[in-house]
């Protein structure tokens, strides 16, 4: 050995352990599923993740077993991030929101030894038990319940649990290659797949997505991820928390605009992170209740298509600077994201919010390209339009259980997604490649359409889809809810339009709706759409 430096793993382990040493009373608060709020700090979390994993070393759980939760964002669910994934076993955060057909299926794929879930998930868990056969321990996340436990014979209490294990224990060593934590895509089309984080992927996106231009986290920051646990590592948040000691607050099940108003003013919290849904409703409950939202400085949106108008609404009203952000389950999640260049600083407001629309550049570690449909190479000029590949540290290569590598030939992974690119590197998603629509065969971009719909004073959230037409293959058409209280006419959301898009793209009907349908993951399930009014400019 000479001249050589020291190889420390990269491990979820040695994240937990920064924050337990060096910041040790930094707090950590949870909204519990009765409501209630709980105080614990990085110590705390510590030292029961520490106890859970020695626990389920003593309930003779396999070393390198997967444990499956069903869980808001509480203290306990963190506990089980690094209790589990540190402890050298897999954390596979399951969403509560799939079919218990669906979850049947994830949980056997996963082969899940352990089931971990929340009060608020007992029935669901008594109704899919007996299709679960490779669960040997079912665990609540809470203390011990009577009434729980007589629906669910055998059942463990997380509280016991860690009381039967040990704070003295250790992290074992990992190979930094090694699984941390399990996560499937929403099966939009077919079964959902799993994504294996690896403890290393984990920790570099940590290091590289925090930088300044990208999340941005200080140990001064109190955080609150409203985005779920089980939805890709509520974007790392966990993770990077851990490696920077934030104060961190938990929001539980109350994810409604009035409380989490209440939550952003009662715990100072400044930087926020949701998707545009979450956000509208944020938005509309502060509006009513008169709160300036005076802590928070910064909310990160990401997940699916940013309604324009949104950066202006938080900027102007409440002095927030929004951060958009693209990713994916295959991304662990974080791609891209949009921080201002030092050349667009002396710009006026209007400018630099039409430059945050974007969906922002990839930090260290991250490299996109865009292709045509044959595979060729197109160039990053901000207009050509092709589909999205991405590579890097934390991209998946091959899906869980799967052989087969996920990646093209030459090592890029496709993400569905059909993007431009300017010189910079801000990118820009138009539309998912499934969604969008081609008509006469030109590409009318869905997410512009939709953009331009909820700019209408009257229009609540508005899908576009892509019509089935006798002439021009496929027309544009809007799916739109109205506002509370508005009536507007057809003829006067499709006004409009004009002068925004090119005559041809704009949408021959809107149809007014209730509520859209979303998917598990909050997102409109556009499928459903199609099949629903596909076939409405369809005349014989
Ligand atoms: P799914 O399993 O449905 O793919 P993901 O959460 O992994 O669920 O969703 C990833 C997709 O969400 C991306 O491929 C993209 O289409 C969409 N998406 C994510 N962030 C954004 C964004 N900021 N703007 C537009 N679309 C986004």
């Amino acid at each position: 050995m000479n001249g050589t430096m020291m190889y420390d793993a990269l491990t979820t382990g040695s994240l937990i352990e920064h924050a337990a040493r060096y910041h040790a009373g930094g707090a950590v608060v949870s909204v519990e599923t009765d409501g209630s709020v709980s105080h614990t700090d990085w110590a705390g979390i510590a030292a029961n993740a520490h106890r859970l994993a020695s626990a389920l070393d003593r309930l003779g759980v396999a070393a390198d077993a997967r444990c499956g939760t069903i869980a808001w964002n509480n203290r306990r669910h963190l506990e089980i991030y690094f209790g589990v994934g540190s402890g050298g076993r897999v954390v596979h955060t399951i969403n509560p929101r799939l079919t218990p057909e669906q979850i049947a299926f994830i949980v056997g794929d996963a082969a899940d030894e352990v089931l971990f879930f929340d009060q608020t998930f007992v029935p669901l868990v008594a109704a899919v038990k007996g299709h679960l056969p490779t669960v040997k321990h079912f665990v609540l996340m809470g203390p011990k319940s009577d009434e729980a436990a007589a629906k669910i014979p055998g059942l463990l209490f997380f509280d016991d649990l860690l009381q039967s294990g040990s704070a003295d224990h250790r992290w074992p060593e990992v190979d930094e290659r090694a699984p941390a934590a399990l996560c499937y895509t929403s099966g939009t089309t077919g079964n959902p797949k799993g994504v294996q984080y690896s403890h290393r992927s984990l920790v570099l996106h940590s290091l590289s997505g925090n930088q300044p231009d990208g999340l941005a986290i200080a140990a001064r920051d109190t955080v609150l991820p409203v985005v779920p646990m089980f939805h890709v590592n509520a974007w790392g948040v966990p993770y990077i928390a851990a490696a920077v000691g934030c104060k961190l607050v938990l929001p539980g099940p109350g994810l409604d605009g009035a409380s989490l108003a209440r939550l952003i003013d009662a715990e100072k919290v400044t930087l926020a992170l949701g998707v545009p849904t979450i956000w509208m409703g944020l938005l509309a409950a502060l509006a009513k209740s008169g709160s300036k939202a005076e802590s928070l400085k910064r909310t990160v949106v990401g997940g699916a298509a940013l309604p324009p108008s949104m950066i202006r609404e938080f900027r102007e009203k409440y002095g927030t600077d929004l951060i958009h952000a693209w990713g994916m389950t295959e991304t662990t999640p974080l791609g891209t994201l949009n921080n201002l260049l030092q050349k667009h600083v002396g710009l006026p407001a209007e400018e630099q919010n039409r430059i945050r629309q974007s969906q922002g550049r990839p930090p260290y570690g991250v490299s996109l390209r865009l292709v045509d449909d044959t595979g060729a190479e197109l160039p990053s000029d901000g207009s050509a339009q092709g589909n999205l590949q991405v590579r890097g540290h934390w991209i998946v290569e091959s899906y869980f259980g799967k052989d087969k590598s996920a990646l093209t030939t030459d090592g890029w992974f496709d993400t569905g997604d059909v993007a431009t690119i300017d010189p910079d590197g801000f990118m820009v998603i138009r539309d998912r490649s499934k969604d969008i629509i081609k008509s006469g065969g030109e590409w009318i971009s869905t997410v512009e359409l939709e953009n331009i719909a909820v700019g209408h004073p009257a229009i609540a959230n508005a899908a576009a889809i892509a019509a089935r037409h006798k002439k021009w293959d496929e027309r544009p058409i809007v799916i739109a809810v109205v506002r509370e209280g508005a009536a507007p006419t057809e003829a006067e959301v499709l006004a409009i339009y004009e002068g925004k898009v090119a005559k041809w793209q704009i949408p021959d009907r809107v149809i007014f709706v209730e509520a859209l349908p979303l998917g598990a993951t909050g997102k409109v399930l556009k499928a459903k759409l199609r099949e629903e009014f596909g076939d409405i400019l369809w005349q014989d």
